[in-house]
């Protein structure tokens, strides 16, 4: 745990007590601030009520008391409309920030050389965090991974010189740190999401642009025209900026040209590395999402060595078009986290033979943008209640059955991978769907279809599974 001492002494309230809001009330306290903390569930205030933190309704406090105001980024601060404690310290004049502004103010304090990298982008936050993680890792460096990828960053061990860490930001988490101020910022890029948080496009891209802004070294791919424009601001105003890419080649920086990494300095270009054959790291999304960790941990210090076994040995993300199992020249991949059909497009512009599981709880729009990927399905195997619906889209373009179970999309799915001696094939869950309709979320249905996949004779597993493989 990271104690706050930098509100040691201070009265401070703070509201959210999920996963990451118990996490912050139990290091406030634990370095010496007086908190008083609240939420609308009544078991999370029991709880935190529980471990001996000081619970009250924050309409019910003297807010002219207090030095600071910690917000659960899951709270809206803006938009739809600002939450009624927001209201309240702004009434009040108290300054208002989450977890990770808490944490850049301790790492200032104690150790303001350690390497912070941060990372945003709409797509590709948590494979980037996971891959530079894993890089620092293998070459031995004491390596801390938390932010919006899962675990509350004031749970990390406390900031000394020689620690990385490595955080994933989301648009809220930077809209609540004030000051963040990375060793080196990422921004991957920007495309409308989570606008009925943000307003408009605009604000969501400028809460953005602040993680980058505030970083001593500015890596920003530049394949879009938001992130293309904040790349130019900053470097304008002084700062350092990487540029990445994977669709153009750069006359200085890091980009992606079909699986090879290049580096660009002054328009000399040298390939740095190359992506082809490692399986978590398949298609161009990945190759941006490769060109900013490898930028960035060169940045901290990683030789190139130590960069390129990092690339060839990571195992990828679960449920992110994740290789499972393999049978022959069959690979098995675990895309369950495409839980709509833009989020299953890079899963299948990424393999050339796909025998594609799909379907759960539809979508408005269902699987229709997907049709230029349509000639690379040998045929679709589909599920729940969207199955209608996308047998209907899919019409005479592309064979399909209706499978109603994944279990059973699995068997058939594999039984005719199994006999197609075209050349290497893929058995593919991306469902383009919600998964309520049959599962509790994605993680389940995810590991549902690894049980499945491991039931199946002389399927070599990739991946550690409950049973042991
Ligand atoms: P995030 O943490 O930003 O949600 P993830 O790394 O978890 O992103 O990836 C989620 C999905 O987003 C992946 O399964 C893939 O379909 C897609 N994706 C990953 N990286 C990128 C990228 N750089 N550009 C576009 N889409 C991406």
């Amino acid at each position: 745990m990271i104690p706050v001492t930098t509100l040691s002494g201070k009265n401070v309230a703070l509201f959210g007590l999920g996963g990451s809001g118990l996490a912050t009330a139990r290091a406030l306290v634990a370095g010496g601030a007086l908190v008083t903390a609240w939420d609308d569930n009544p078991d999370s205030v029991a709880k935190a009520t529980g471990e001996g933190i000081a619970t009250a309704d924050l309409r019910n406090i003297d807010w002219s008391k207090l030095a600071l105001f910690v917000l659960s980024p899951g709270v809206p601060l803006t938009h739809p409309k600002p939450h009624w404690t927001v209201e309240l310290a702004r009434q009040a004049g108290v300054e208002i920030v989450g977890d990770v502004e808490l944490f850049v103010r301790e790492r200032r304090a104690h150790a303001p050389t350690s390497p912070f990298i941060a990372i945003t982008g709409t797509n590709g936050k948590s494979t980037t965090t996971a891959l530079i993680a894993h890089i620092l890792k293998t070459s031995g460096r004491d390596t801390q991974l938390g932010g919006n990828i899962g675990t509350a960053v004031l749970t990390l061990d406390p900031p000394q010189a020689d620690r990385f860490y490595v955080v994933e930001c989301s648009s809220y988490q930077i809209d609540l740190a004030p000051t963040i101020d990375p060793s080196a910022g990422i921004l991957l890029n920007l495309t409308p999401d989570h606008l009925d948080r943000h307003g408009t496009m605009q604000h969501y891209a400028d809460v953005k642009e602040r993680l980058v802004a505030g970083s001593k070294v500015a890596f920003v791919g530049v394949d879009d025209s938001y992130s293309q424009r904040i790349a130019e601001r900053i470097a304008q105003a002084g700062g350092k900026v990487v540029q990445i890419s994977c669709r153009q080649s750069l006359t200085n920086g890091l980009y992606a040209e079909g699986s090879k990494l290049l580096r660009a300095e002054q328009g000399v270009a040298r390939i740095l590395a190359d992506l082809d054959g490692i399986a978590t790291l398949r298609g161009s999304h990945n190759a941006q999402n490769a060109a900013a960790a490898v930028a960035a941990s060169l940045a901290v210090g990683v030789a190139e060595t130590d960069i390129l076994k990092g690339l060839s040995s990571f195992p990828g993300l679960k449920h992110r078009m994740q290789p499972v199992g393999r049978r022959g020249h069959v690979v098995f991949v675990n895309d369950s986290k495409a839980t709509n059909a833009d989020a299953a497009a890079p899963a299948l512009s990424s393999y050339d033979r796909i025998y594609w599981i799909a379907g759960g709880l539809p979508k408005a729009g269902g699987i229709t943008s997907l049709s230029a990927f349509f000639p690379r399905i040998v045929k679709a195997y589909l599920i729940g209640e969207a199955a209608a619906e996308f047998a209907a889209t899919l019409g005479d373009t592309v064979p399909y059955e209706i499978s109603g179970t994944l279990e059973k999309a699995v068997e058939h799915a594999a039984a005719d991978a199994a006999k197609d001696e075209t050349g290497p094939s893929a058995v593919m869950l991306s469902p383009a769907c919600a998964s309520f309709d049959q599962y509790k979320n994605f993680e389940v249905r995810g590991d549902a279809f690894v049980t499945h996949v491991a039931a199946l004779d002389g399927v070599s597993m990739l991946i550690a599974t409950a049973t042991g493989g």
